[in-house]
């Protein structure tokens, strides 16, 4: 997809899985914008804006967002200008219902979801990797809340991804280089 004008693509995961670090990658290769909706929810929340002082509750406990708030986020970032040649969204969406939003928004400027990259890692892992990583919302209990979220909400939005034929599977264990050229070679 070496000379497309306008790329969408999404990196999905467990919380651990890699998808930040993968994602720098993906950016640089096609000079599209990082949307993060973690870190863009972090920011608010250092600058104890309105949406940061919604947000942190759910943050510290792990669990999601309410869809309304993440929704309208994401909407007013997909239409900054750095998105003129598509984006790379990476922690959204994470449940049916953001999907079908994003689905519709897309739809509105006659654009869509081209390829889902989907980062596999076993949950032992997983818990391995973020307990290492001492995020303030990578303690145990936060952390397993993340990953049950993960498994009832977010695996349902990489089956509505894979029935629309756009899913990537990647091994996302073992060597960091091979796992970024696995998800370049694959797009
Ligand atoms: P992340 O950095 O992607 O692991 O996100 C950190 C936290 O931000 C999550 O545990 C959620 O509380 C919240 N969050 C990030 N993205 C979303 C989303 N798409 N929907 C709801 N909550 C989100």
């Amino acid at each position: 997809m070496e000379n497309k004008m306008y790329l969408a693509l999404i990196i999905i995961g467990a919380p651990g899985s890699g998808k930040g670090t993968n994602a720098t990658a993906i950016i640089n290769k096609y000079n599209i914008a990082h949307i993060s909706t973690g870190d863009i929810l972090r920011d608010n929340v250092s600058n104890n804006t309105e949406l940061g002082k919604k947000a942190n509750d759910y943050m510290q406990k792990g669990a999601l967002v309410p869809d309304e708030l993440i929704i309208c986020m994401v909407e007013q970032r997909i239409n900054k200008s750095d998105c003129e040649n598509g984006f790379l969204l990476d922690g959204f969406p994470r449940t049916i219902e953001q999907a079908n939003a994003l689905d519709k928004l897309l739809d509105s400027k006659a654009k869509s979801i081209d390829k889902v990259i989907n980062l596999v890692v076993s949950e032992d892992e997983l818990m391995g990797r973020l307990l290492k990583r001492g995020r303030a919302d990578d303690n145990e209990e936060t952390i397993s809340n993340r990953l049950s979220v993960f498994t009832n909400q977010t695996s349902p939005v990489i089956e509505y991804y894979s029935k629309a034929n756009k899913i990537i599977n990647i091994d996302a264990v073992g060597d960091i280089e091979k796992i970024s050229d696995d998800i370049l070679n694959s797009i």
